[in-house]
Parts: structure tokens; sequence; C-alpha cells
């Protein structure tokens, strides 16, 4: 398959790319993995493709303060293998589950979440983490919460010439641990229903906070407050969470979508499943010994027992 002609322009900074863009129009292309598909299959023809897949200053993670800013072009593939303790496990683990290898050393952050395919995994990671997305335009910089940036069926909050520069998230502390789930489509990866839980527990095993949000199911990603306010101030047992994942089906109302791969009937009965199965792993690794066990590397089970006794006493 062939994609429909267009005028190349490659920019060489943010400044470039948002002025070749008022001049001629037309789409920016990162990666290319999402749009080139859609010109392949005559579902868009932009007539104009500014490639900013080469300005050097949208690419990497870097670590400030207690947040993690993740470079628009930064690849799937650097994300998975980011190595410090504080990221956030359930973004690194998502993006190593996204498509393929070349899907991951070809694709880029701001082009999935700019993308809104309502089966991608990052929105509804972005959301369950409160990431914030930072945009440049015609205007200057801007900033818009995970909340309000998705917008609808392959819409978001970003304007007429308008380049995403960066998705910045909050690191993880010892008593945060997050995780995604999901139930892929067997060809592509994509979620048929992705679940991303992010909790905070307390030293003595209570959750003090919440956040879960679910995709492949909507039209957008979409966070789910009844799951996240039903397990605050309790423990993470196998029933408070069960109870609570089930209350995923209030959250998503009528509104599942359904096609060839499965019905809408099908995702909704899966919903569940998956956000206990986030909501569970978050909590393993929320739990104190699991973050000393993973940070400290020389602390014996021995040790970590007889810690946790005298803790509880
Ligand atoms: C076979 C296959 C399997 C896949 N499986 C999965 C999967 O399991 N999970 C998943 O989440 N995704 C999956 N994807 C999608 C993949 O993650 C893409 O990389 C991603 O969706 C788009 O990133 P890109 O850099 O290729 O964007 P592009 O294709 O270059 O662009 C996509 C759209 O975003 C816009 N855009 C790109 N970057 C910016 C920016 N910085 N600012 C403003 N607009 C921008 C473009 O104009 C375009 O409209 C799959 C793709 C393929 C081909």
């Amino acid at each position: 398959m062939y994609p429909p002609t267009f005028d190349y322009y490659r920019a060489g900074s943010v400044d470039e790319a948002v002025a070749l863009m008022g001049q001629h129009g037309g789409k920016f292309i990162a990666g290319g993995h999402s749009l080139l598909p859609v010109m392949k299959m005559r579902l868009s023809d932009p007539g104009v493709l500014i490639d900013i897949g080469r300005i050097d200053g949208l690419r990497g993670i870097t670590k400030s303060g207690n947040s993690f800013r993740i470079g628009a072009l930064t690849t799937h593939a650097t994300v998975a293998a980011e190595g410090d303790r504080h990221f956030p496990d359930a973004l690194k683990h998502a993006a190593g589950m996204i498509g393929d290898p070349q899907v991951r050393n070809r694709g880029t952050v701001g082009g999935n979440v700019a993308h809104a395919d309502p089966a991608s995994d990052l929105p509804t990671v972005f959301l369950a983490l409160g990431a914030t997305f930072h945009i440049a335009g015609p205007n200057g910089a801007r900033s818009v919460a995970a909340a309000n940036f998705f917008t609808g069926l392959f819409e978001t909050a970003l304007g007429e010439n308008e380049v995403l520069t960066a998705v910045e998230v909050p690191a993880e502390g010892t008593e945060n641990g997050s995780a995604y789930a999901k139930l892929f489509n067997p060809a592509s990866r994509y979620a048929m229903v992705g679940a991303c839980a992010n909790i905070t527990v307390s030293l003595t095993g209570e959750c003090t906070a919440c956040s879960v949000a679910v995709g492949g199911l909507t039209p957008k990603a979409m966070a789910a407050p009844s799951v996240g306010a039903s397990l605050v101030g309790k423990r993470l047992t196998d029933d408070n969470i069960a109870a609570a994942a089930a209350l995923i089906l209030n959250d998503l109302g009528g509104d599942v979508m359904g096609d060839i791969h499965a019905s809408a009937d099908y995702r909704r009965q899966m919903a569940p499943v998956f956000v206990g199965r986030a909501l569970t792993l978050a909590g393993h690794r929320a739990g104190w010994v699991a973050r000393l066990q993973k940070n400290v590397k020389d602390v014996t089970a021995d040790v970590l027992d007889e810690i946790e006794r005298r803790l509880r006493k």
C-alpha cells in the first residue's frame, strides 16, 4: 500500500516546526508508526508532512526534583529501559508492552499521545499517574494536565500548529506503587482493555491514595474515580481489591465500544479482571517491604521479616 503524495519539510527546532506548520499546514510526523499506516489506508491525506523527528532537544528522559520529564521524541524502547528506581513502574512496563521491537524503537511517546488512539497504552498510564503535557505553539508555551489533554476519539487539547514538547510524570517514592495490565490484541498488541493503577500506602499498609484509569474500552482513555476512592483508608486485601475493581462498571457507564476484535460486552466483562490485576500488582509494589527488596540489594528476607514484625507491633 502506498500513501497519497505529500510535500515534505524537515524542522531543525521547535520554533521552526511551528513556523513551517503555520506556513504550509499539514501534519507533524515523528516516528511515523501511526501516521503512515493511516495514510497508507487512505484514512488521512495531509498533503504536507513537517518532520520533527530530528529535533534533538525533544529526545530523552531527565529527572528534576520530584518528577521526570520525557521528551516528546523519546521512543517507547528508551522508556522501557529507564533504570532510575523512582521512575514509575507502570510507565516503564506499559512502554515495554507496546507493539513489537520495531514499533518500540521508532514510535515516540509524543506521537502516541498526540494520536490519541483509544487502544493506545500511554494515555491510560499518563491519566493514572497525573502527568502534565508541555506544549509549544505560535502563542508560546503552555501546560495541560492529563485529565484535560484527551478530549475525544483521536482528539486532544493540542491546538492548530502546536507541538507537544514533553510529558512530565511524578517520581515514585517508597510509599507509591503503580502497575499497568492489558488484554492485548494478539496481532498488533494494542489494548482491547488496558488498566493502570497508581497507589500510595501508609507504613501500616492502608491505602492513602489510589488513582485508576482505563483504555481500549471507551472513545478516549478515562479515569475511574469510583474504583480509586473505594480503596482509600482500606488495606489492600484480595476482597477489597475485588470489590473496588467491580466498580469499574459504574465508571464506564454505557459508552463501551466493540469492534471485530472484541464485542463491547466482552470488554465490559474483562474490565474488572484487568483493573483488579493492575490494583494487585500496584499494591505489591507500593508495599514498603517490596520497595526495600527492590532498592536495597543486600537485605535478606530474614532481615525484612524482622523489620516488618517490629514495625507492625
Ligand atoms: C504494528 C503496530 C503495533 C502497535 N502497537 C501498539 C500498542 O500495542 N500500544 C500502543 O500504545 N501503540 C501501538 N502502536 C502505535 C505506536 O505506539 C506509535 O508509535 C505511536 O502511536 C505514534 O508515535 P509516532 O512517533 O510513530 O507518531 P507519528 O505516527 O509520527 O504521529 C502520530 C500523530 O501524532 C502527531 N504527532 C506526533 N508527534 C507529535 C508532537 N510531538 N506534537 C504534536 N503532534 C505530534 C502526528 O501529527 C500524527 O497525527 C502500534 C503501531 C504499529 C504500527
